[in-house]
């Protein structure tokens, strides 16, 4: 009988688990990829939609486009997991699995936040996106706040992102003059790992004059006062707020028993689970590195090396060395890369590529031949 690998989660990480068996295990095995929704969407693309670059529709890859040997793809929701069986239940049945890889990315917890959902906005989401997008059109300037709500969150150089696209967008509408921006964060500089892509975001926020409000999270927005209230009890005034939401596992995950501690706990270089033949891979696991694609993406990579050393019998698992790349938009066109590496030397390091317009075509080629080896062409 074929060997059954069962991938929750057709995210960054799934997709590109399912299309390394396939390449090197066809038919030989039998793959199910399992997802609760119908399509696929870049994190970067919520920017787009955001800003009114792209509609929510032009973003979405079908997952209906899958044609892999030896993957099946189901759009289902997993209701439970069973770690120590390998099995797990859907909406529409159970499930058994020689080989179990979770990657099921990371929820959000809007409501934790008091007044965010009612006097904010998260544009984390596609829906979340896409009802900044309907907003903005009528903004007519004022006080705009991005604020993290906790920490850890998807993509860290986001926010850093959203303010100087923001800047962009307010001044193609002649509304910059009258308006204030600001960027609030946990963290004491934009990109920690690289100081580099920090004094360069710095810089590009001080000639812009974007506010940055450092080592603070959103502890909740007062609607009434038009405040958000940080989590040292000081306030700021806001007209737009955009949040980016506290994350959590989903609560499949948490019940499954997997995640006691937060995120799936794996050993950060093989992302075995505690249980044989499980692993978890992405944004959902804990591995000390930044939840982002590049990240979901190798860890993939890593586990479809163990897993195909196994079936094939020869070769081995190419370790998870955490590193991964990010793109950062600076607003005018202009994309910067940084190559950060957090497992392979004694601390997490960061190469930082000055932003240019050519960076910008090495992102859509990065989107592009994602999408081209996940879906075809
Ligand atoms: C605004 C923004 C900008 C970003 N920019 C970048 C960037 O430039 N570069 C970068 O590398 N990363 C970026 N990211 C982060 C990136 O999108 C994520 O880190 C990445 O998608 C994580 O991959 P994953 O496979 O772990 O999870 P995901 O890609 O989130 O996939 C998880 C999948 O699991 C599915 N799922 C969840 N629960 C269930 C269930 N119960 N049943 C069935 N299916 C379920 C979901 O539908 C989803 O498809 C950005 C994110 C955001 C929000």
């Amino acid at each position: 009988m074929k060997k059954r690998i069962v991938i929750l989660g057709a995210g960054f990480g799934g997709l590109e688990l399912a299309s390394r068996l396939s390449e090197e295990l066809g038919d030989a095995v039998d793959t199910t990829l399992i997802d609760k929704n119908d399509s696929f969407v870049f994190g970067f693309s919520k920017l787009d939609v955001m800003f009114g670059v792209r509609t929510a529709e032009s973003v979405r890859v079908p997952y209906a486009s899958i044609a892999k040997s030896g993957v099946r793809f189901v759009q289902h929701a997993v209701t439970s997991i069973d770690p120590a069986n390998r099995s797990v239940t859907t909406d529409s049945g159970m499930l058994e699995a020689d080989y179990l890889v979770i990657a099921l990315g990371a929820d959000y917890d809007i409501a934790c936040t008091p007044g965010l959902a009612e006097s904010g906005y998260e544009f984390y989401s596609v829906s979340g996106a896409e009802r900044v997008g309907q907003v903005l059109p009528s903004f007519e300037g004022g006080r705009v706040i991005v604020g993290v709500c906790g920490a850890p969150f998807k993509c860290p150089p986001a926010p850093s992102e959203t303010v100087l696209l923001m800047h962009d967008y307010l001044t193609r509408r002649g509304l910059r003059e009258r308006s204030e921006i600001t960027l609030v964060m946990p963290f004491p500089s934009p990109v920690p790992p690289s100081p580099d892509t920090s004094a360069a975001l710095l810089e590009a926020f001080a000639e812009r004059g974007i506010g940055f409000v450092p080592k603070r999270k959103v502890a909740e927005l007062s609607g009434d006062r038009g405040v958000a209230v940080l989590d040292d009890g000081s306030e700021l005034p806001f007209d737009l707020f955009l949040g980016i939401p506290r994350h959590v596992p989903p609560a499949v995950v948490v019940e499954s028993g997997l995640a006691p501690n937060g995120w799936i706990e794996v050993n950060p270089r093989t992302l075995e689970t505690g249980h044989p033949g499980v692993y978890a891979i992405g944004d959902v696991s804990s591995t000390g590195v930044p939840k982002a694609g590049g990240f979901a993406e190798g860890a993939a990579k890593s586990v479809a090396t163990a897993l195909i050393a196994e079936l094939k019998g020869e070769g081995e698992q190419e370790l998870y060395p955490g590193a991964g790349v990010c793109y950062v938009e600076f607003g005018a066109n202009s994309v910067g890369k940084v190559d950060v590496n957090f497992l392979s030397g004694p601390k997490p390091t960061g190469q930082f590529h000055g932003a240019s317009p050519k960076l910008r075509a090495e992102k859509e080629q990065f989107g592009s031949s994602r999408r081209e080896r996940w879906f075809g062409p």
